[in-house]
């Protein structure tokens, strides 16, 4: 969508006027400008010309079929990728980006490689959401779960995200539960303490990666300004104000950081009640190598029999690189 051109034409009328469009666009699923029913024809004509409600996007479909990713092409011609992922349960996830590219820079993600293009706007990032719910709406199905983890770093982008929450929240627009919403950060201290302090209570994950700050550091160059011990510390004030579960998800990257000693010390670090490791299969961008199945298990068994929370994610779409860490917009 034509975003600029939009907020140009909607920017003199009223607010109720502004909701409708919104209303129509996010809820009411609009193709097109002349279906509406409930508003000028002036209007109309005006929005028909200058912001015609498309989305161009390329689709691709993982040989599983669970999950599908698309190709956002925006209005300035840069490119965005966004995630469908379908459970055997049949429950539909949706994977938003909140920047084209990133500056984070993580050893292990390809989008961290491709280097720092833009913030999204909110209405980017319901747009992604928009494109699903439109895709599903064909299958008589609809979007259960919005996770904030495809590329860029929400946190870094904090006030357009959490205006993007608030649109896919609104029970006029997305209308999709606070709890339903996801998002992770790479350990953005003052994103998770705004988090803490929104009325919303959306769910936090953190993407730890490793178990100790050497390490850490060697693959999330975040960590040498945001060190495990000052997200810990953001996190338990977190947990204080919402009294809600974090999940921290760990990359198992075979000979770096799966290990025993390193599930050893993930069991100092995470023995808390409100904590969940999520043991994340590693998808090849080229510089790691994915943990065999039984150091995986292993891996687990150390931290269960510890009494950890753990739980294990099944990876999505990796032979159309729209799994974890594999957006690169190409
Ligand atoms: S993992 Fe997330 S924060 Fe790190 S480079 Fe990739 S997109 Fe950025």
């Amino acid at each position: 969508m034509k975003w600029t051109k939009f907020n140009q034409t909607i920017r003199s009328l009223a607010p109720y006027r502004q909701k409708q469009l919104f209303e129509l666009l996010f809820n009411n699923l609009l193709d097109k400008w002349d279906q509406a029913t409930n508003i000028p024809a002036v209007l109309k004509k005006e929005l028909n010309e200058n912001c015609p409600i498309e989305t161009v996007g390329t689709l691709q479909k993982s040989s599983d079929k669970q999950s599908f990713k698309a190709l956002i092409t925006l209005e300035d011609n840069e490119k965005i990728e966004t995630v469908l992922m379908q459970s055997r349960k049949g429950r539909n996830t949706v994977c938003l980006s909140s920047q084209v590219g990133c500056t984070m820079n993580c050893a292990y993600c390809a989008t961290g490689g491709m280097g720092f293009k833009r913030n999204l706007t909110e209405l980017e990032m319901a747009e992604q959401l928009l494109f699903w719910k439109k895709f599903l709406k064909e299958k008589n199905k609809h979007v259960d779960n919005v996770v904030f983890m495809g590329m860029g770093e929400p946190f870094a982008n904090y006030d357009n995200f959490i205006k993007a929450v608030e649109i896919i929240n609104d029970k006029k627009y997305f209308n999709i539960g606070a709890r339903k919403i996801s998002v992770s950060t790479c350990g953005i201290i003052d994103g998770i303490k705004k988090l803490s302090r929104e009325p919303k209570q959306i769910n936090l994950a953190i993407s730890l990666h490793a178990s100790n700050d050497k390490l850490r550091s060697e693959i999330m160059p975040i960590n040498k300004e945001a060190s495990i011990k000052k997200i810990l510390l953001a996190v338990d004030n977190y947990i204080e104000k919402t009294n809600r579960k974090v999940m921290f998800e760990y990359l198992l990257l075979s000979g770096i950081n799966d290990e025993d000693e390193h599930a050893e010390e993930l069991i100092l670090l995470m023995d808390k009640p409100l904590y969940v490791i999520n043991l994340v299969t590693y998808n090849p961008t080229g510089k790691f190598k994915r943990s065999s199945k039984f150091q995986t298990t292993k891996f687990r068994n150390i931290l269960e029999t510890a009494g950890l929370n753990v739980t294990q994610r099944h990876s999505f779409g990796s032979d159309i690189d729209a799994a974890c860490g594999q957006l690169a917009g190409k």
